[in-house]
């Protein structure tokens, strides 16, 4: 789905995030990954800490005014 800048009206582009959560040398980022959300209250669970998530995040960067806005995709 096309989607414009609130901003500036300009096309939005499809990007990804890229995980600077283990940099690697100049603050590159090590990886892609797939952004993804939770409820306010989703606990980690018992044995493997892991946060039931919802959903994942689709980024969409404006490449004139660069506005980047996140677009959730249920996961059902
Ligand atoms: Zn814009």
């Amino acid at each position: 789905m096309k989607r414009n800048c609130p901003e500036c009206a300009t096309e939005l582009q499809p990007v990804r995030v890229i995980d600077a959560t283990h940099d690697l040398p100049r603050k590159t980022g090590g990886a892609h990954v797939d952004l993804s959300y939770a409820s306010l209250d989703a606990k980690p669970s018992f044995f493997m800490k892991a946060i039931p998530r919802e959903g994942t995040l689709r980024a969409m960067l404006c490449p004139d005014c660069g506005r980047t806005l996140f677009y959730a995709q249920p996961a059902n």
